[in-house]
């Protein structure tokens, strides 16, 4: 599908189209679908603003950078200098960034656009986006349903044509699973490929930013610019980056899929698991070889990374006490009971229980039996990804089980909302990249392939992108 949008920079540089006509088509876009909930804040006049300076650089043949007048949205957990930084909770409802995170920097430096904040769930926690104190976000596609989450936001502002690419943060699966259930391009980096100083902390060993797209080549020129070492964050790789644009190559020969039985199980959609086989077999029609390969430590990755990521969050989140940040309780008898009522009105039910579950994995008497067990079946999972790798190139399967289900069928079942991650929560834990690209409907609803790599092999994701793309399947 091509949008009248599509980011075209050749012919933003000869002015056959100005930015600030890009800007105002968004603009509108957003406007028309305001009811989908998608933005948190729209920067309608510095986005504006932005474009007109860019026209003139343009018309006065000044350079302009590699992402000239690409309007981008950003999941608003990642901070804009002097912009709403809300999290999605009522805890940060007025806080105001002093500062940029690296990838804003970055991609103000190439003369992209931003245009807003987008929704959801808060502090990241959810895969629904039902969980934002700025209410729920809709499915473009059925807006009785769920656009997925945590960064449901940024997918739709993606899915309906507001921007051409979102920023998004993904801890478990928070933008691959809002990427299969809008029919958008989700991109995961491995961690420590794109620097994460600036994004508010959920859980630290885990997050990682990263892009929704239409066409894998936004995708690919949106990372070559966030992307690369960063002084701000020690845990960010100092690695080449590759201009992964210009080596996009659709290619499947010399390709070996590795094909994991562990996420074809029960549970799996009919219809999203004969899509993905037929997609796989196509994929070997083109001259990619096909194994099966083994994760049998797949099974415990949803305990893992429910016991891991409550348990940073508990401690990251520690610093929301009505001292240093946004919202304050009125009127506490003490000190005391200032933190406490602070902490239980500003944040939601979800994040609460959140901390309550990280905070008891990690006390004395539970520590072992909890947290360091966890760890320690973490490593295991990251030498099941080692040993297939050494098999094959990318790990193919469903992104979801499903596909978007109903507004409201899952917010009052915790366990269920939880086993949404089941197919993507073992990239973050092994550290790895992954992405999720639009492999078919069921019922007309859009869903996923996900595709899973070594570290630092995100080409190899987005070159795939670029042949399932090619197929239109969508
Ligand atoms: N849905 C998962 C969770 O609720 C993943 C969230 C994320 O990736 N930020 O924790």
């Amino acid at each position: 599908m091509t949008h009248p949008l599509d980011y075209n920079p050749e012919a933003i540089r000869a002015e056959h189209v100005s930015v600030r006509s890009r800007v105002e088509a968004y603009l509108k876009q957003i406007e028309q679908h305001k009811s989908l909930n998608a933005f948190i804040h729209v920067f309608a006049g510095s986005a504006l603003k932005q474009a007109d300076t860019l026209d003139d650089k343009i018309r006065q043949g000044t350079q302009t950078g590699k992402l000239a007048g690409m309007v981008i949205a950003v999941k608003d957990n990642i901070a804009v200098k002097d912009a709403t930084l809300t999290c999605g909770s009522k805890m940060l409802e007025n806080y105001i960034s002093p500062y940029a995170a690296t990838v804003i920097e970055r991609l103000l430096a190439e003369d992209a656009i931003i245009i807003g904040k987008t929704n959801l769930d808060e502090f990241a926690m959810g895969s629904s986006n039902e969980n934002s104190y700025f209410g729920a976000v809709k499915n473009p596609h059925d807006t009785g349903r769920v656009p997925g989450g945590s960064s449901g936001g940024s997918a739709v502002a993606v899915a309906a044509g507001m921007c051409d690419a979102a920023l998004g943060s993904d801890t478990g699966g928070s933008i691959r699973q809002p990427a299969s259930f809008t029919g958008t391009i989700g991109l995961k980096p491995g961690y420590g490929r794109v620097s994460r100083y600036g994004l508010v902390a959920f859980a630290s060993s885990l997050d990682q930013i990263g892009v929704f797209s239409r066409t894998p080549s936004v995708a690919a020129q949106t990372l070559a610019v966030i992307a690369g070492a960063d002084k701000r964050d020690s845990t960010c790789a100092d690695e080449d980056v590759p201009d992964y644009h210009a080596r996009l190559n659709p290619s499947m020969k010399d390709i070996t899929l590795g094909i994991p039985e562990e996420y074809f199980q029960d549970g799996l959609d009919g219809d999203i698991r004969n899509g993905v086989r037929s997609l796989i077999d196509k994929m070997r029609e083109a001259g990619a070889r096909v194994r099966e390969i083994a994760l049998p430590m797949t099974e415990y990755a949803i305990a893992i990374y429910y016991i891991i990521a409550t348990a940073e969050a508990s401690s990251n989140l520690a610093r929301f006490d009505g001292v240093r940040y946004g919202f304050r309780a009125e009127d506490p008898g003490d000190l005391n009971e200032m933190y406490a009522q602070t902490r239980a009105v500003g944040f939601g039910e979800e994040v609460r229980r959140r901390i309550m579950l990280g905070t008891y994995v990690l006390s004395a008497g539970y520590y072992d039996a909890y947290y360091r067990k966890a760890l320690q079946v973490r490593r295991k999972l990251k030498e099941d990804f080692d040993n297939a790798f050494e098999h094959c190139d990318l790990i193919v399967s469903p992104t979801t089980p499903t596909p978007a289900f109903a507004l409201g069928e899952k917010a009052d079942d915790p366990l269920a909302m939880y086993l949404q991650d089941i197919y993507t929560v073992s990239a973050n834990l092994a550290g790895i990249p992954a992405i999720s690209v639009p492999a078919g409907t069921s019922n007309g609803l859009p869903y996923g392939m996900q595709l899973q790599a070594a570290p630092f092999n995100e080409q190899k994701l987005l070159n795939a992108a670029q042949f399932i793309h090619s197929l239109n399947l969508t």
